[in-house]
């Protein structure tokens, strides 16, 4: 066992990016071969989370969760107010789960410039396409924001979950463009026993809403098994937009993509990936599934 967990085995708490970047400093001063694994999140933890946590755990010597409901991601200042908080509930799962240091900053400890500080990067058009279509300026958030994460944590590995499929892309490309030197860890998405993807804004859902948006793991199914025998990409995405509209919720997008360049697919002889964004209500729900 490493020493640094001889000498701590409870959950450290910092609110503060300099005392994070000191400690890491001694830790990495006293365990030079040690790796350190980070998983950025916005908190109100589910098992989504936890399975990244539970990753990182077992591939890293040192675990980092950040917990920080970036402003700058939000397209939709309503959203931003509604999203959950359960600060102590969170650090009770991490402390539970074997995570070693949770960073909880304050908006000014991320933006110390203010919110409108300038970052420039080449998305490589990733961000015009799906979510970066219909959240606009979201994807320049978030990289902004895992930009000073790394900046700060510097860690061998950061785990992010395939349910932010497009997410994962425009984190490699931030990795490329800003040449962090960091492994991108991809997991897979954890699912309620029905099939709703585990998120953090489940818990806005009212359990029949929850059932009612069960229609988005049902449509990703019928997609799996309705493109064995559909070579037609476009009657495809037809049929499982008129599947998806029987449902309750509200499409904003059905989408069958490549998944390694997020571009629209013509045949099924190319990978086919099938993504969804939908509101149930208020609340904005994504999933996304291989179909071939
Ligand atoms: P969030 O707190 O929603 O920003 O998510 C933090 C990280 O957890 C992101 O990398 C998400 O993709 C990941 N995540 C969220 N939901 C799930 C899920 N159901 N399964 C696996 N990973 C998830």
């Amino acid at each position: 066992m490493p020493l640094w967990h001889l000498a701590v085995s409870a959950l450290i708490t910092i609110d503060n990016s300099s005392a994070l970047i000191s400690l890491l400093a001694d830790f990495r001063k006293q365990n030079p071969d040690a790796k350190i694994g980070f998983v950025p999140t916005m908190g109100a933890l589910h098992q989504g989370h936890i399975s990244l946590i539970t990753r990182a755990k077992k591939e890293n010597q040192l675990v980092v969760c950040s917990i920080f409901v970036n402003p700058t991601q939000f397209n939709d200042p309503k959203d931003l107010e509604r999203y959950p908080r359960t600060a102590e509930a969170d650090a009770a799962m991490l402390s539970d789960n074997g995570c070693d240091i949770v960073y909880f900053p304050a908006v000014d400890d991320i933006y110390p410039n203010g919110l409108n500080e300038p970052f420039d990067m080449d998305f490589g058009g990733i961000d015009n396409v799906m979510e970066g279509a219909h959240r606009p300026g979201h994807f320049k958030g978030v990289a902004q924001v895992v930009d000073r994460f790394f900046r700060i944590v510097r860690p061998d590995r950061a785990y992010f979950g395939q349910k932010d499929f497009q997410q994962v892309a425009v984190i490699r490309q931030l990795v490329k463009e800003k040449k962090h030197a960091v492994e991108i860890i991809a997991c897979p998405t954890l699912r309620s026993t029905q099939g709703l993807a585990l998120s953090s804004r489940n818990m806005l859902l009212s359990e029949e809403e929850k059932e009612n948006s069960l229609i988005i793991y049902k449509t990703l199914l019928s997609g799996q098994n309705w493109i064995k025998d559909n070579s037609d990409i476009t009657e495809l995405t037809e049929k499982l937009t008129v599947f998806f509209k029987k449902g309750n919720l509200h499409l904003e997008y059905l989408e069958l993509a490549n998944p390694e360049n997020l571009q629209p697919v013509k045949n099924k002889n190319q990978p086919v990936h099938c993504f969804i964004a939908a509101f149930c209500g208020k609340v904005r729900l994504i999933d996304n599934m291989r179909l071939n």
